[in-house]
């Protein structure tokens, strides 16, 4: 797909490592949920900084199912520039999903994803762009500190970063979110994914090529508020670990273990007081052990449950997210959606 709405592809030309040209086009991704506070500044910050990058470029805004004024600030910067597009989805369908909507429709030979909350400073792009004419596939951000969060969650995220990372087979950065570039070759890779549910903090890395990071400090964010209460962070928590692993099933296996250990003192136990002669077992402390057995097997069902509800939804084979309408979209893009109207 050939962007016909930024600076023309620059062809060919000297290349600074193998398979990179020398200018080549950027797109850069930016999901959007309420964020009517701070588009418009977004906007104008990552046009001054992104010519520092000497690439053409192209934001494509996603706006996952908005209910406040983002959506017409979004078509206010559309209207008066055309490298500006963007992307209406038919509701909100969670920050995955919107990135991963935005990394579909990019045609840059390299793609940024950035928050639109500037806690992310575009001016860490270049910096990006500079390893990746290197020969780096993935230039992630890794955050050196983190402004403007609480110390809960400062604490909470630190240690699912750790946490999570050890459940992986293989190497995933911590202190890192989702800003990151991605060259053409590692989008190429995820979009060929054909599973549904993406969770693009693993799959990333599950990728490989030439990862690095570029080490900057996070800014409390610009205006606005997080869109993430405790409780809708513990769910993503959640997703991320059962899209991602398959450890916790396996954890099934320590159950069975436990209970099988109980069974054997609870025998044996039984076997020296009968051969002792002395009184019985009080009723309350059955219940309790009988309770406390209960909770293993109950809790493998619940764990293997997560498992199938996912299966069950991979199988419906529904799309990750519906777009409802775009704005300076690409000539073929243009050309699939009059299709689709006609
Ligand atoms: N976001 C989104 N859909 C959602 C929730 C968030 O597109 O359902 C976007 C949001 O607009 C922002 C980014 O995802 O650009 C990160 O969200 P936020 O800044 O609230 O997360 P935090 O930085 O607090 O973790
Ligand atoms: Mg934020």
């Amino acid at each position: 797909m050939t962007p016909d709405h930024v600076l023309p592809m620059p062809q060919g030309g000297p290349r600074t490592a193998p398979g990179r040209p020398a200018a080549g086009t950027l797109s850069v991704v930016i999901p959007c949920h309420n964020e009517e506070a701070v588009v418009a500044a977004t906007h104008e910050r990552l046009v001054r900084i992104l010519p520092d990058t000497g690439m053409a470029f192209e934001i494509i805004y996603v706006d996952d199912g908005s209910r406040d004024g983002t959506l017409a600030r979004l078509e206010a910067i559309a209207a008066r520039d055309s490298r500006a597009r963007v992307i209406e989805l038919s509701r909100n369908f969670g920050q995955q999903a919107a990135m991963s909507a935005g990394l579909d429709a990019a045609c840059g030979d390299a793609v940024v994803i950035i928050d639109a909350d500037l806690q992310d400073p575009p001016e860490v792009i270049p910096e990006m762009v500079a390893r990746w004419r290197d020969g780096v596939d993935v230039a992630f951000g890794q955050r050196r500190s983190r402004e403007g969060e609480t110390a809960f969650k400062l604490v909470t995220a630190s240690l699912f970063h750790r946490f999570f990372a050890s459940l992986m087979p293989y190497p995933v950065p911590i202190d890192t979110g989702d800003f990151k570039l991605l060259d053409r070759a590692v989008v190429d890779a995820v979009a060929s994914l054909p599973e549904k549910r993406r969770y693009l903090r693993s799959l990333v890395p599950w990728a490989g090529f030439r990862q690095e990071a570029v080490f900057y400090d996070r800014h409390a964010r610009l205006a606005g508020e997080t869109k993430y209460s405790a409780r809708r962070l513990l769910g993503l928590a959640f997703d991320a670990v059962v899209i991602s692993s398959d450890k916790p099933l396996r954890l099934t296996w320590a159950g069975v273990a436990a209970l099988a250990l109980v069974g054997l003192v609870a025998g044996a136990t039984a076997w020296t007081r009968s051969s002792a002669d002395s009184s019985e077992i009080s009723l309350a402390s059955l219940v309790a052990v009988a309770c406390l057995v209960a909770t293993i097997p109950t809790a493998a069902i619940a764990v293997v449950g997560e498992y199938v509800v996912r299966a069950y939804r991979e199988a419906q084979g529904r799309p990750t997210w519906v777009v409802r309408r775009t704005l300076n979209a690409p000539a073929a893009e243009r050309a699939i959606d009059s299709a689709r109207a006609a």
